[in-house]
Parts: C-alpha cells; structure tokens; sequence
C-alpha cells in the first residue's frame, strides 16, 4: 500500500485552516487576519517574532511594518530573501493596541508554533526579541544570551537549535541595540555554513 506522504506546504496549508478556525482567545473575532507565518516551508532557517501588528493585520503577513524593513534590510545583508527562511509569531492574531502579549495568550498560541516546528524542522530556530526567546527558554535574559546558540529541549519536538536576537523594534529605538543586533545578524551565514558541513 503506498503511503500519502503530505509535503511541507500541504502540511502547514492543513495547519493554517485549522488555525483560522481558533477561538481560543478572544483576537480571532476582531477585523485583523490571523498571521499564520510567511515563507519557504523547506527554509533552514525559522525566525520567530512576537505578534502582528496593524500592517501585518490587514495583510496577513508577519513582519510588513517598520520592524519587517529593518529584517528584510538585514536579510539582504546576509544574501538571504524571504523566500529564503520561514518567519513566524508566538502570537498568530493582532493583540490591542500592540501590547505585549500575556503569558496566558502565549500558553494558548503556542500548540501552533509547535505543530509549524514540527512541519518545518529547521535547523536553526531565530528567536527575535525576549518574548520568543522566552518561550523557549522562560529565565534567560536577551542581554545575556544573543547572539549564541543554545540547544534546547522543546517537549514533543525534540532537541533543537535556537540562536536568539534582539527584537528588530528594539533595534529601530536603540542605536546600540542596532549595532548588537547587526553584529549577531551577521553570524548567521556561519551558522547556516556549519549546519551544513555536520
Ligand atoms: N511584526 C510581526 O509580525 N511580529 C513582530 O514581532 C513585530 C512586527
């Protein structure tokens, strides 16, 4: 009997229906879409930020505003576009007002995040900012830990590699933050190059 084995794009199109389905908290009813996440499904690389924002609302698509300039600006620094790397939220629905998200709301999104981890299997996971690091780390400091790789144990998944950076708002607000930021982007090339050769 010959298997039906799904490719990663019929995987993650199955998991974005459901996810628009979610009523779990109380965003999905609101006028935004739901940012399920953007991408190459077969990318190495998985970034994930925090939550969409106004413009990523109303597209769909995570990382269109200020914060996205400033990836895509990076992204280009290293040769890499989007189509390149998959990039995703903690967060798939607009919270009010842009606020931080609550640890109650990050608890109920993140079945997703695992199942799209899951689908993607990348080599690296990109966590931009300390929400995302957090997620998979609760006590480390982004001050403390950017720009290294850590492997983690993620339940259900498995042992993986995360390698946080600053969130690209904090970078947009602060010059140093800027250059911490651009200095650990730069890294990435190498880490891509080394995933390789092991
Ligand atoms: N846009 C996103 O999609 N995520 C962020 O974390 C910030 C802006």
């Amino acid at each position: 009997m010959t298997k039906n084995i799904m490719t990663k794009n019929e995987q993650l199109s199955k998991l974005n229906k459901k996810m628009s389905c979610c009523s779990k908290c109380t965003f999905r009813c609101g006028a935004s879409k739901v940012v399920f996440g953007d991408g190459n499904p077969e990318a190495e690389i998985m970034f994930i930020g925090e939550a969409p924002g106004k413009k990523e609302g109303e597209t769909g698509l995570p990382f269109m505003g200020s914060s996205g300039r400033i990836l895509d600006k990076m992204l280009e620094s290293i040769k890499l576009k989007r189509e390149d790397i998959y990039i995703t939220n903690i967060c798939k629905c607009r919270l009010p007002e842009n606020r931080d998200p609550l640890p109650e709301e990050i608890h109920e999104c993140w079945p997703w995040l695992e199942k799209q981890i899951k689908i993607i299997d990348p080599k690296i996971i990109i966590t931009l900012g300390r929400y995302a690091l957090n997620c998979f780390l609760s006590e480390a400091k982004i001050s403390e830990v950017h720009g290294q790789i850590i492997n983690i144990h993620i339940k259900k998944i498995g042992t993986r590699k995360i390698f946080p950076l600053h969130h690209p708002a904090a970078a947009r607000i602060n010059r140093k933050t800027r250059a911490v930021f651009e200095e650990d982007f730069k890294k990435i090339p190498a880490i891509l190059k080394n995933k390789k050769e092991h």
